[in-house]
């Protein structure tokens, strides 16, 4: 397939408006681009930044069509976007790194079937659609193990550790309140044995119009209540598990066949082997560390790939420490600013309620190996 370029003043449409949304619509602005962001929030993270906002709910398909018609390529920001929302879009303009990708990563079975099929290993998981099922999922996973919803789960949400058999039904009753459980082309929730892992690791990989494929280097992140608090970069790991691990990313993106970024989360194992949790084709909290420790950010490598631009060779010229700003947090960061070391970000959002991510800062120091 021939991808056409598009030329700086040409726009890029943007569906969510949160922070990675914003940081996207920097980076883009500082190549010549100008942004269109579609969300339903009046005054988002990255309306604030972007040359045009439409504001109006994911399935507004009048609203989808007007916007369409200004843009010349689109792109996501979050997961949780309706696919059938990218499915309209890209029978109008191309929607990039891709729709087919979006909806695999919306879908927690899915997405472990889609590993599987590219011979990258996961935690055992079995399909749950209702209590009985959920029992006999723990007798083949064993406990501990976590049950999570199949979609719109993240950052914690929608899932439960079950310690011990008993807990089963209070763990399904938790995740099932409120819901409706009609039946679709997907199991309502998965169980996943609980990985005794020796780090979380993440690698984004790009991938060019001309298929290309290059990846940052992992990097190692640590999560407090499900949320990731910090991602240090070089990842300490062995240089093979690194290789593992670049090679899980980089295949996914071959098979998926997209034009943009992914990034991969996964755990290492004792001896040093991964499992994929999960993959988001889309720029990650996990590379943020990437805008002020390398050449090029992961915002930038996802503007050069959907717009057709060569990718840059991603090298880290520093070592970095990123940690999230959650809440009340955001108030420390007259301190931050005071250490010349560190690089502040704040997303502009209004309220700091807890756990809610409202900038970021990024601490480097002198460039060392793994
Ligand atoms: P997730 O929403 O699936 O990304 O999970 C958020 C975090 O919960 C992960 O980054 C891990 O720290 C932890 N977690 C999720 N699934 C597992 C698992 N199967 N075993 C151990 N820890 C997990």
């Amino acid at each position: 397939m021939t991808v056409q370029r598009i030329d700086p003043g040409g726009t890029i449409g943007i569906l969510g408006g949160g922070q990675l949304g914003r940081l996207l619509a920097l980076a883009a602005g500082k190549m010549g681009y100008r942004t269109h962001v579609f969300c339903p929030d009046t005054d988002c993270p990255a309306s604030q930044v972007a040359t045009h906002h439409t504001c109006a709910a994911y399935d507004d398909m009048s609203a989808l069509g007007k916007f369409a018609d200004t843009v010349d390529v689109a792109t996501f920001e979050f997961e949780n976007v309706p696919s059938s929302t990218a499915v309209a879009l890209s029978e109008t303009v191309p929607v990039r790194p891709s729709w087919k990708a979006l909806e695999i990563a919306q879908d927690r079975a899915k997405e472990k079937a889609f590993f599987a099929e590219i011979g990258a290993a996961t935690a055992p998981w079995r399909p749950v659609n209702s209590l009985e099922a959920l029992n006999a999922a723990i007798k083949d996973v064993d406990t501990p193990a976590i049950l999570k919803t199949t979609r719109m789960g993240y950052d914690g949400k929608g899932q439960v550790r079950i310690d011990d058999p008993s807990d089963a039904e209070s763990a399904w009753n938790s995740i099932t309140a409120n819901q409706s459980l009609d039946s679709t082309d997907t199991p309502f929730a998965v169980l996943e044995g609980f990985v005794k892992f020796t780090s979380e690791i993440s690698v984004i990989t790009a991938r060019g119009a001309d298929g290309s494929v290059v990846s940052f280097e992992p990097v190692q992140n640590v999560h407090r209540d499900h949320i990731l608090h910090t991602t240090t970069a070089p990842a300490k790991i062995s240089a093979t598990t690194a290789k593992t691990a670049v090679g899980v990313a980089e295949r996914a993106a071959k098979a998926l066949d997209l034009i943009g970024i992914v990034a991969v989360e996964m755990f290492v194992t004792s001896y040093g082997g991964v499992l994929v949790n999960e993959m988001a084709p889309r720029p990650h909290n996990s590379g943020h560390w990437s805008l002020d420790a390398c050449q090029t950010d992961q915002f930038t490598q996802m503007i050069r790939a959907i717009c057709g631009l060569p990718l840059a060779e991603p090298l880290r010229h520093s070592n970095a420490v990123m940690t999230n700003l959650l809440g009340d947090e955001i108030c420390d960061i007259a301190a931050y600013y005071a250490d010349p070391a560190c690089h502040v970000y704040v997303y502009g959002k209004g309220e700091p309620r807890p756990k809610r991510k409202m900038g970021h800062v990024t601490k480097l120091s002198a460039k060392r190996h793994a």
